[in-house]
């Protein structure tokens, strides 16, 4: 019967269900400590224009330094966006890299954007568009250079929640870009609804780009609404020259992957756009490959 199956089955499955549980009541503990302790980091990863491989903007992605181990978010993000650290960790993060723009603006460094992922708790618990104009202010750093990344998720759940908070962010000048575009529950009306200013090409797709003819039509697809609409299109996740050719011929605005850098820390970027400050100056073209 199914009462008799259901309690095998709980017999069966809650041991289990408890070392998740306790592992990730671990983790969350964990990162409470992460974020007390200053144990975050930023790394960035940068943005060129498929033609010239200048660096206009960095996509900000954060790490756990845990002793010697950087780990990544795919690790702990969920964890994060699960749980009560989710307002606090993205409030650090916005700031941590605010911080970052003002001394690479005091090292004379040229103005790069820096978009920073921001995840759906952020949207809907209000008082985003507030935190960020304070911090903004803060650090005297210019609202046009901040922009946010969300996936498509984030609007349809409460879009009269999420509209609201992303005309505020847009008001203060903030850029708003839809990330991993193309794999979510694309309602292409959204578009029309939501202040969007970017569209980021999931991975996936540019993946495939030089190999799939189906991947190739949607990204072009995608590269040529993004030019009706006079929305900014990026490709993410570029790793050989034949998707950068085909990127760049196609006009897609930015790309951004491994081919161009992987993502690196804030020293690193500091680095790469002195180099690339040195390089302007004595007139010799940038090169391919930063990192
Ligand atoms: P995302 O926002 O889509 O970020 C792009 C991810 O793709 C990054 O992984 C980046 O390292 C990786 N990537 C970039 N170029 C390439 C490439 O050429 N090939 C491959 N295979 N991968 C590439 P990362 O840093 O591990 O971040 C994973 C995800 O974690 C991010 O995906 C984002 O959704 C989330 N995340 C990262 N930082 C934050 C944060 O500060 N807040 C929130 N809410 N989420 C974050
Ligand atoms: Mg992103
Ligand atoms: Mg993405
Ligand atoms: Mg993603």
């Amino acid at each position: 019967s199914a009462k008799r199956r259901g309690r095998r089955s709980i017999a069966f499955y809650r041991p289990e269900i408890t070392a998740a549980a306790v592992e990730r009541l671990a983790l969350e503990e964990g990162l409470r400590t992460a974020l007390a302790e200053e144990q975050f980091v930023v790394h960035y990863q940068p943005l060129v224009e498929p033609q010239q491989n200048g660096i206009h903007a960095a996509e900000a992605l954060l790490r756990w330094q845990r002793g010697s181990e950087l780990v990544m978010p795919g690790a702990f993000i969920d964890v994060i966006e699960n749980s009560d650290l989710v307002v606090p960790v993205g409030r650090w993060v916005i700031e941590a890299v605010l911080r970052q723009m003002r001394l690479w603006r005091e090292a004379g460094l040229p103005e790069i954007r820096v978009s920073v992922n921001v995840s759906e708790p952020q949207i809907t618990a209000g008082g985003l568009a507030e935190t960020i104009a304070e911090l903004l202010e803060r650090y005297d750093i210019p609202a046009r250079l901040l922009h946010i990344e969300l996936i498509e998720r984030v609007l349809l759940h409460d879009p009269k929640r999420a509209l609201t908070e992303l005309e505020r962010l847009r008001a203060l000048g903030i850029g708003i870009a839809l990330d991993d575009f193309g794999t979510g529950y694309s309602s292409l009306s959204y578009l029309t609804q939501f202040p969007v200013d970017c569209l980021k090409i999931d991975r996936s797709f540019v993946n495939d780009l030089a190999t799939d003819r189906r991947s190739g039509a949607i990204v072009r697809a995608i590269l040529s609404m993004a030019r009706n609409l006079d929305i900014c299109a990026v490709a993410e996740g570029v790793e050989d020259i034949r998707q950068q050719r085909i990127l760049a011929a196609e006009g897609c605005n930015l790309i951004q992957g491994y081919l161009i850098s992987r993502p690196v820390s804030a020293n690193t970027l500091m680095r790469l756009l002195e180099a690339q400050q040195r390089a302007r100056g004595s007139h010799r073209s940038s090169t391919r490959a930063l990192v």
